[in-house]
């Protein structure tokens, strides 16, 4: 069978590699980590994204190359666009890589992004918080993940603060104004090389400390706003000529409507529900994309609820999990935790360790299960 070579060896690849083993393909993935999670699955080049003797590696022995998160170097991925077969290309990693760059592409698409503007002095930054009022977001726009590199202004006084500490990350800054959302949405969508485009159901995210802790499927906004939450996806997947998948993260108000918050040329821990709670899982959809097969059927087969796993969770759920009185009791109820560790070998506090999308009749099942683990505290 054909290999395809993953630039990322994450939680992400390896669940791709576990979806796309199951199709005859086989993976090999660059990783500077001696026990990535997706070299358990595959095969795996220790090394570190942006070598490029590595990558010239990875390009020899696959015969398609993707990456499983965003800040692969976007010029290594451009040279492996003339040493093999790069469907992705490297511009949209480019875009993405970048929160200005990316909110233009959104704009340029035709989709709205809450108000920003870009940020090179701390006197631009003050005359940007008048105009757009507080509170606002300053975010550096590039390297920030799971809300790092950025600062919620709520007050005039920590306008020099806020500048001070973000600005020696020595990346441009933006301010985007504070919206002020009822729900985060997200939806990721599929883009294949000849433009046929697919989107998986509109995913509710619960957001904690910044880090993605529920998506609720389906998510209880509106029906209207559900498909023009999907419609949008569309648009920027077209607009932004994305192959493979791209997630699409968007803040909705009851009185205002969709924002487009920021993109992920990957898949994303919000489509983690798909991996039981669709006829096609995210990482299915992208190993079709991205190997110019047919995109699979995205419908929603069951009401799902994922949670995450951090370190802290891993014990009490392995416990709670084994307690057969539980899982009988569970069933009754028609309920499924599926649990999903990424094979990550040390257990850390914080640290992402897994999920669990759990099937349910209805997300209010789903959700009364985790609240009665009392796993997660929130
Ligand atoms: P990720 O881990 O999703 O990549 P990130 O570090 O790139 O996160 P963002 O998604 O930009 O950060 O922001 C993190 C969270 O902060 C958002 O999910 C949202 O809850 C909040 N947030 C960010 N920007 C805004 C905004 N302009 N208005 C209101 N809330 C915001
Ligand atoms: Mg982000
Ligand atoms: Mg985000």
């Amino acid at each position: 069978g054909a290999t395809i070579g993953v630039l990322g060896g994450g939680q992400l690849g390896r669940m791709m590699a576990l979806a796309g083993s199951a199709m005859g393909y086989r993976f090999v993935a660059l990783d500077p980590a001696e026990d990535a999670p997706a070299g358990q699955v595959g095969d795996q080049i220790v090394a570190d994204y942006d070598d490029r003797t590595a990558a010239r590696e990875l390009a020899r022995r696959s015969d398609v190359i993707t990456y499983e998160f965003e800040n692969v170097d976007a010029d290594v991925a451009a040279m492996l666009m003339s040493e093999s077969y790069v469907p992705q290309g490297s511009e949209l990693l480019y875009t993405t890589q970048h929160r200005l760059r990316e909110k233009r592409a959104i704009e340029a698409a035709g989709v709205r992004v809450a108000p920003y503007a870009e940020i090179r002095s701390a006197d631009e930054l003050r005359e940007a918080v008048r105009r757009f009022g507080l509170p606002c977001v300053l975010k550096t726009a590039t390297g920030g993940y799971d809300g790092k590199g950025q600062w919620v202004i709520r007050d005039e006084a920590e306008i020099a603060r806020a500048y001070e500490t973000l600005g020696t990350a020595g990346t441009e800054l933006v301010l985007e104004q504070f919206i002020k959302f009822d729900k985060e949405l997200s939806v990721i969508a599929a883009r294949s090389p000849q433009g046929e485009i697919k989107a998986f159901p509109v995913a509710e995210n619960i957001h904690v400390d910044n880090i993605l802790h529920l998506s609720i499927v389906p998510a209880r906004v509106p029906t209207d706003t559900l498909k023009e939450a999907e419609r949008l996806a569309i648009r920027i997947a077209e607009g932004l000529g994305a192959v493979g998948l791209i997630a699409v993260e968007l803040f909705w108000s009851a009185s205002d409507g969709l924002y487009v918050n920021e993109l992920a040329p990957r898949p994303h821990n919000s489509g983690h529900y798909t991996m039981e709670a669709c006829r096609t899982s995210q990482f299915e959809q992208h190993v079709r994309a991205v190997c110019n097969l047919p995109l699979g059927d995205t419908a929603l087969l069951t009401p799902v609820v994922m949670v995450n796993v951090l370190g802290e969770h891993v014990a009490p759920l392995i416990d709670h999990l084994a307690d057969r009185d539980r899982a009988a009791q569970a069933e009754q109820f028609n309920v499924a935790p599926k649990l999903h560790l990424y094979g990550k070998s040390e257990i850390i506090n914080k640290r992402k360790m897994g999920h669990v999308n759990v099937l349910a009749s209805d997300t209010e099942a789903a959700l009364a299960w985790i609240s009665e683990t009392n796993i997660w505290r929130v």
